[in-house]
């Protein structure tokens, strides 16, 4: 059977700002579902890999970026349930922690250009349209299965949160958890943080995921210059609010979504008492991307 014990405990975040503003803000700790099929990647394989074990499927093939998340996580999860695994890397050959871990999980890279890594479908069919083990998984893990998983997180959930909120790539994390509260009649406001650039568009992207009209906010402001872009205010608060609390941020995703109820706290844009919790999708692995943009010492 396919399935992990999903260990992601909800806990307090006794942070200045928060404590200011007299709010109870709070977090669930998707991070520490497991070291590498982290966060919302847990959720958004589980189906993927059940429906691939049910196809008989034993081969995954997946894709991402050079410090995609999701194929470490692929690469993990694929070791662990008796998959092989093939990962399609956009742009050319390099080392990195992300992809030494996907070495490590025992999966075959294949480095491709920018250019045909836009069409995954064809990419799939030309390596592997004769493999009848091969599964395809899409970038990030993106699809319905991976909404139905992450539906599953609202489950999970104390009913009395004001505002709820949730980083943003894909979005599909963000649909899931979106159907999960509204199918449950969740009055929760959700709030999504996207970290690129073209965040504004995201209601529009996911709504034919979801089962009904999407009513949550969207904060496009807090992309820090877009994917992976790691200026250093953002990293100064990363490591403020790491040293305050003992939570790890990472400067793709959850830094960019704290620092954004920060901000929005320090702004007055909640009343006080009001109940908040923010999703630790995981990602830590991210750190390792960014050495550098953490290598001065914060005074203070
Ligand atoms: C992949 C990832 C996300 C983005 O999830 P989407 O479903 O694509 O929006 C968010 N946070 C972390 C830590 C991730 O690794």
């Amino acid at each position: 059977m396919i399935t992990l014990p999903v260990y992601s405990p909800v806990e307090p975040v006794l942070y200045p700002v928060f404590a200011e503003k007299q709010l109870r803000v709070f977090i669930k700790r998707d991070d520490l579902i497991h070291p590498y099929i982290s966060g919302n990647k847990w959720r958004k394989l589980k189906y993927t890999l059940r429906r691939a074990e049910q196809e008989q499927k034993r081969h995954l093939v997946t894709f991402g970026g050079a410090w995609s998340n999701h194929l470490v996580a692929t690469a993990c999860a694929a070791a662990k349930f008796g998959f092989k695994s093939t990962g399609f890397v956009r742009g050319e050959e390099i080392q990195n922690l992300a992809l030494t871990l996907c070495r490590i999980f025992g999966m075959q890279l294949i480095f491709t250009s920018r250019e045909s890594y836009r069409d995954k479908q064809a990419l799939f069919n030309q390596h592997f349209g004769n493999d009848s083990q091969g599964f395809f998984i899409d970038e990030g893990g993106a699809g319905p299965d991976a909404v139905k998983g992450c539906a599953e997180l609202a489950d999970e959930l104390a009913t009395d949160f004001d505002h709820v909120f949730c980083a943003c790539g894909t979005g599909t994390t963000a649909a899931g958890l979106w159907n999960g509260l509204h199918l449950r009649g969740r009055s929760h406001t959700l709030h999504l943080v996207p970290v690129l650039k073209e965040g504004e568009r995201l209601p529009g992207t996911i709504q034919h995921q979801l089962t009904g009209k999407f009513d949550g906010h969207i904060h496009p402001g807090y992309h820090f210059g877009g994917y992976a872009k790691c200026p250093p205010s953002l990293a100064a608060f990363i490591m403020d609010f790491g040293a305050a609390t003992g939570i790890l941020l990472d400067p793709v995703y959850t830094g960019k979504l704290v620092y954004a109820v920060a901000d929005m706290a320090v702004k007055n844009q909640f009343k006080p008492h009001q109940k908040l919790l923010i999703i630790h999708s995981g990602g830590l692995t991210g750190i390792a991307g960014k050495l550098n943009d953490f290598s001065f010492n914060l005074i203070s």
